[in-house]
């Protein structure tokens, strides 16, 4: 699934792209992708100008005319392309590979045509991900279930402090609440919990201040680095210019268990915590 970093690539690119740029025309193949009446969500947002592209967790947020917004969840398995003559750029999740001139493909459930002739291609291989456009007070309903931004003054050491107290779960799980702190996932957890020294699977009320300290401190530098490097991709995952995000080589735990831990050569265990597969080092994680 792309977390922050992922999405935060695509936001980028698709504000720079669709500034400015209105909607001319929009297709919908699947029903189910779009979030209330299709034939409303076609009507209305004809004719929207993009005043730009936001994102909140790894929710996409389009800010229209007219007080609306189009957000975009793509979820496990979303893809958002845009093509023009010029540009084809690509984001989300890498399979399958996508090349000019064959979209729509057969993932493909909504299409988008902009004043200039450019598309904008939702696909999205499980159908998890979805469209919804909503007014003002809509989106304030929906920013609201989201949990601090970790990369914005909010997110304190105190703040984090807060969120583990009383909480009998582990550590990943309360990581992974979107409603405490939007954005995280499977990969960055087990990044910055290996970056701070503490085992995902502790009980999240055990964690000591000075741990909650280097969590904090590791959640940002990850997600900065992350973002940096364009995310993280696997196999054929496409970034938002249709290049392969460099995070996936500086990856030192995530995907890496049964491999040599990169600081003390120790090998790193696999672990389920809530279903999710787990990769830690049992010397340098305390
Ligand atoms: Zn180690």
């Amino acid at each position: 699934m792309p977390e922050l970093p992922e999405v935060e690539t695509v936001r980028r690119d698709l504000h720079r792209l669709l500034r400015g740029q209105w909607v001319k025309n929009v297709s919908v193949n699947k029903e189910k992708m779009v979030r209330g009446s299709t034939s409303l969500f076609k009507r209305n947002l004809r004719g929207l100008l993009v005043q730009g592209v936001k994102r909140r967790g790894k929710l996409l947020i389009f800010s229209m005319t007219d007080d609306k917004s189009l957000l975009v969840h793509m979820k496990m398995t979303g893809q958002m392309i845009y093509q023009s003559k010029q540009t084809l750029v690509g984001g989300g999740h890498g399979q399958p590979r996508v090349k000019r001139d064959e979209l729509p493909n057969k993932y493909t459930h909504v299409v988008i045509v902009f004043g200039d002739g450019a598309r904008l291609f939702f696909n999205d291989m499980r159908q998890f991900g979805y469209m919804r456009l909503v007014n003002a007070k809509q989106l304030e309903q929906v920013v609201k279930r989201f949990g601090v931004e970790p990369l914005s003054k909010a997110f304190t050491p105190d703040k984090l402090r807060r969120l583990v107290r009383g909480r009998k779960t582990s550590l990943k799980n309360v990581l992974l609440d979107q409603r405490g702190v939007a954005g995280l996932g499977n990969i960055y957890v087990d990044e910055l919990c290996f970056l701070a020294g503490v085992r995902p699977m502790r009980r999240a009320d055990k964690v000591t201040d000075r741990e909650i300290v280097k969590l904090h401190k590791a959640a940002i530098n990850v997600l900065k680095r992350a973002i940096a490097a364009r995310g993280t991709t696997f196999n054929s995952y496409r970034d938002g210019l249709g290049g392969e995000g460099k995070f996936v080589r500086m990856l030192k735990v995530y995907g890496r268990s049964g491999k040599l831990c990169v600081r003390c050569k120790t090998i790193l265990k696999r672990v389920k915590i809530g279903g999710r597969g787990t990769v830690y080092c049992p010397v340098c994680q305390k």
